[in-house]
């Protein structure tokens, strides 16, 4: 594996001590923000419970969604940015290489520490992470789940592989879907992501 993903981090964090007025970090290509993951975890999860207590259950769907497209756009951004053809395509040899630097990126961002089980191309991708702050913030919060919670990484998983083996950006986005198959919020030791192929025609 080519990719040496502490250098990405240590560029990352380099130059996200550049803020604008507003707090907004400009990096990558893209436009970040620091942001409290209890704050967020609350959102989500209170979203999904107020959802269940009116007969819906449509909650994590539509946050593994909302994840899948907002990372389909952010790592095409960052893919195109001058910094990832600086620091990070010389390091690329063959397209695969790329998921790992998208999951030093996302290490970076501070989603856990993501780490590539297997790639099959244009097919499968299973990546594991440790500390997803998802899983964290719903035990704490909650207790032990029946399914996983890490409706972020679940979503950003498919991304992945969308940009790399989808249409052309911007037609690319659902054409793979990734379950949680492990996660600490159901009493597991990691989370474990498992994109394949979306056959369903739907999001
Ligand atoms: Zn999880």
């Amino acid at each position: 594996m080519p990719i040496d993903g502490l250098k990405i981090i240590q560029a990352v964090m380099e130059s996200s001590r550049i803020r604008e007025s507003k707090g907004i970090i400009p990096i990558f290509g893209v436009y970040v923000s620091l942001f409290f993951v209890q704050y967020y975890n609350r959102l989500s999860f209170q979203y999904e419970k107020l959802l269940e207590k009116t007969g819906g259950d449509q909650a994590a769907t539509y946050l593994i969604e909302a994840a899948q497209e907002c990372g389909y756009a952010t790592f095409h951004g960052i893919r195109n940015s001058w910094e990832w053809q600086e620091i990070v395509q010389p390091m690329i040899e063959k397209p695969e290489d790329q998921i790992f630097g998208f999951t030093a990126m996302a290490e970076a961002f501070g989603w856990g520490a993501l780490q590539v089980q297997k790639i099959i191309p244009e097919k499968e991708l299973r990546i594991k992470v440790q500390d997803s702050y998802e899983a964290t913030g719903y035990r704490q919060v909650y207790g032990r789940s029946a399914s996983g919670k890490c409706y972020m990484l679940r979503g950003v998983t498919g991304a992945f592989m969308d940009l790399l083996y989808g249409e052309a950006y911007p037609d690319g986005c659902f054409t793979f879907k990734a379950e949680e198959i492990r996660c600490r919020a159901m009493g597991d030791s990691y989370c474990e992501f498992w994109a394949k192929k979306n056959d369903s025609g739907r999001p």
